[in-house]
């Protein structure tokens, strides 16, 4: 069987796929045009971002029975049309759940302690030190909404730099969970008004999308700080702007935007602001295990269709 493999995965995976027995087609320097022509007797398709795996696509590939998405969410795939066509597709959600944690704690810090300010005045010979007085994380109260796979790793991580966690979710975790991670539960407008800093964790959806609206913003702890690694549009970015600027938040670290790939805004205007271009899976072992996984899940789903 032929697997081809439309955006660059991880080395190891496609040695997995190899070893396998599978004959791979490695297609990524390929101008996206003449995929059609190239998966025509493909048995499979993994992708990563780039790649569309549209109905156009999956309907030039007659024998195509499998798609893997090395990534959290199915964006770039046509699942509706997969499922009338009856291939398979399958994801890695949890394989870089570590890196989006470590950088949501990451922006954590560089709001807390202005490193963005304190960086663009050093670099340019300003000294600005004075400007640069921060907060700890230490002794704060972290409200995370959204106690899925990476709400759980960042809930851990502020855990062990001496903070309190709070969650709020739609789903309830069991109670030996909450437990073992010293989390606690809050309704979302509670949460809000403790907490010194918030992190998004939900995916988005029609329930999700505004959930920080300007009502809700409003609602936050004076002075508390903003992290959102989730998607953009689940917080009202104007709202969010009018609240930083008038002082009534500390900052925010934004990984993700409503307008993506942002070419301008008024948050950049702000020093309280650090902005990252949506980069929170991106780290060299997250690609690798999305890489891995991916694989691996192909080729289960491929052998399971020989028997
Ligand atoms: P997950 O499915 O494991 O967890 C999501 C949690 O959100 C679940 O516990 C769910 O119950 C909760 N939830 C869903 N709808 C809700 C609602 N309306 N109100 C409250 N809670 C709700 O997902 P995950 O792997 O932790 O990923 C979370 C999100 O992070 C993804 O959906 C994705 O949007 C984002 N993400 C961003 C990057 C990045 O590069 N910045 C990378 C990966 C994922």
């Amino acid at each position: 069987m032929k697997v081809m493999v439309a955006d660059k995965i991880a080395s190891d995976g496609i040695k997995k796929l190899k070893d396998s027995g599978f004959e791979v087609l490695s297609v990524w320097e390929e101008p996206k045009e003449k995929l059609p022509q190239l998966i025509k007797d493909c048995d499979a398709l993994i992708v990563r971002s780039a790649t569309k795996a549209t109905k156009e696509l999956m309907d030039a590939a007659p024998n195509l029975k499998v798609i893997g998405r090395a990534g959290v969410g199915l964006d770039n795939v046509d699942a509706a049309h997969a499922k009338t066509r009856n291939i398979k597709v399958v994801n890695t959600p949890g394989a870089t759940s570590i890196s989006v944690a470590e950088l949501a704690v990451g922006l954590m810090f560089v709001v807390s302690r202005k490193i963005g300010f304190a960086d663009r005045g050093t670099r340019k010979g300003e000294w600005p030190k004075k400007g640069c007085e921060g907060i700890e994380i230490h002794g704060k109260t972290v409200g995370i909404i959204g106690i899925g796979r990476i709400g759980r790793e960042t809930a851990k991580r502020v855990k062990a730099l001496g903070a309190r966690a709070y969650y709020y979710d739609i789903v309830r975790p069991p109670a030996n969970d909450e437990k073992e991670l010293g989390i606690e539960f809050r309704d979302l407008d509670g949460l809000l008004a403790i907490s010194d800093i918030v992190s998004i964790h939900v995916p988005m959806s029609p329930e999700t999308k505004n959930l920080l609206s300007k009502d809700r913003i409003a609602k936050m702890k004076k002075g508390a700080i903003l992290v959102n690694t989730s998607r953009g549009g689940i917080v009202d970015e104007s709202a969010l702007y009018e609240a930083l600027k008038s002082g009534m938040l500390y900052g925010a670290g934004l990984d993700v935007f409503e307008q993506e790939p942002l070419k301008s805004s008024p948050l950049a205007e702000l020093d309280c602001v650090v902005m990252t271009p949506h980069v929170g899976a991106q780290t060299a072992e997250g690609q690798k295990r999305a890489g891995v996984e991916v694989a691996e899940l192909v080729i289960r789903e491929l052998n399971a269709l020989k028997k």
